[in-house]
């Protein structure tokens, strides 16, 4: 359909912190809080050692969520107003990236049965069909789409189990790449949405048990397309065809070495998934850094952005950059155990911001 050009609301790359709280078990064994937020600031401060050896260091985001954030704050801050932009027709990204255990599943889908723990995926639902339902849209279709990138292989989550379905890969359309193969099943309410995200859930479950699989150490892309006609003000009626994809990154310390023993065949294949994941989230990294950096310039500038250098970025490429959206909810930890990781994913988040 036709491209609406109406400017856009927000900056269209934002990078964001969620410090999730000291759970139980860190409660019960007084572990040490080292990580403090501040939304007023916008920064997140890590402090290191004890006493007079003590060190801070302070970094600022495009936003903060602390450890007292509700789902609805994170929600209104940062997918709001990218849902806007969907629904003119435009497509936009939000990951999710951080350690596992720090929250990229809750803030992506949260608890689906109790609405104040929803996390964006449904609540971007809910918004979608509460907008397709007013007098601005004629005519609406959704679908909806379930991704999984593991080791570089492409998975749906939404397939059939019981039949071998199409084997996915990316092909270049006119449109630019696509995943082929990928199921789109038809939603016509939020709670059909929330009847795939189960279903999806079971079959990562299953594909866990069965083949050896590590969710932690997978990449999943929800993506929601909606195909609808807008009434404008003077009554005609404009195509508009948005898309929002929702990306649950792998675990990052997945990406770094661990003290694996060497020799054996697993261990092989272990170092190969270890390297894939790294590229991948590397990747994404230099690929939102530059993205922002094009954005924040006056200058068009020509540089090449390496979208090619993993399936994520290749996959989402049409939907990264130009009049995209993209928003990246950095989750941390604030246990003292969790310290080197912290750090590792604040400079990871600063680096793209
Ligand atoms: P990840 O997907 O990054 O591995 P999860 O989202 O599964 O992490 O979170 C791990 C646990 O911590 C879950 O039980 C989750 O409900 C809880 N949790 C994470 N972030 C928060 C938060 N901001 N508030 C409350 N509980 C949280
Ligand atoms: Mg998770």
């Amino acid at each position: 359909g036709k491209r609406p050009t109406s400017p856009r609301s927000t900056a269209s790359v934002q990078v964001v912190i969620r410090l999730r709280p000291l759970n139980d078990r860190e409660k019960k064994h007084g572990t040490l809080p080292v990580v403090s937020a501040s939304t007023a600031d916008k920064s997140v401060t890590v402090i290191k050692g004890k006493g007079s050896h003590q060190a801070r260091s302070s970094y600022g985001f495009d936003n903060v969520f602390t450890a007292f954030s509700s789902q609805e704050e994170v929600f209104d801050a940062t997918l709001k107003p990218i849902i806007r932009d969907v629904m003119m027709g435009f497509e936009s990204t939000v990951f999710a990236y951080g350690q596992t255990g720090t929250g990229k599943t809750h803030t992506m889908e949260g608890d689906l049965d109790n609405p104040e723990m929803q996390g964006v995926i449904p609540r971007s639902a809910k918004a979608i069909f509460e907008a397709l339902k007013t007098p601005d849209y004629s005519h609406f279709s959704v679908s909806c789409s379930f991704l999984e990138i593991y080791n570089e292989e492409l998975c749906d989550l939404l397939a059939d189990p019981d039949s071998s379905g199409p084997k996915l890969d990316i092909m270049v359309g006119k449109n630019g790449p696509f995943c082929r193969g990928l199921s789109e099943s038809p939603v016509e309410s939020a709670d059909d949405v929330f009847a795939l995200m189960r279903r999806a859930q079971n079959q990562r479950q299953v594909g866990e048990t069965n083949m050896n699989k590590q969710s932690s150490r997978s990449h999943c892309i929800f993506t929601l397309k909606i195909d609808a006609k807008r009434v404008l003000e003077d009554g005609s009626v404009l195509e508009v065809g948005g898309k929002l994809h929702c990306v649950d990154l792998a675990g990052s310390e997945c990406a770094k070495s661990a003290d694996l023993e060497k020799g054996n065949d697993s261990q092989a294949a272990r170092e190969r998934e270890r390297k894939n994941i790294n590229q991948s989230l590397l990747t994404l990294g230099r690929v939102v850094s530059m993205l922002k950096e094009q954005s924040q310039s006056k200058k068009k500038t020509n540089v090449r952005i390496p979208y090619r250098d993993s399936k994520l970025t290749r996959i989402l490429q049409e939907s990264l950059g130009g009049r995209c959206k993209t928003c990246l909810i950095a989750t941390i930890s604030p246990s003292v155990t969790a310290i080197e990781e912290s750090m590792s994913t604040l400079n990871y988040a600063h680096a793209a911001n």
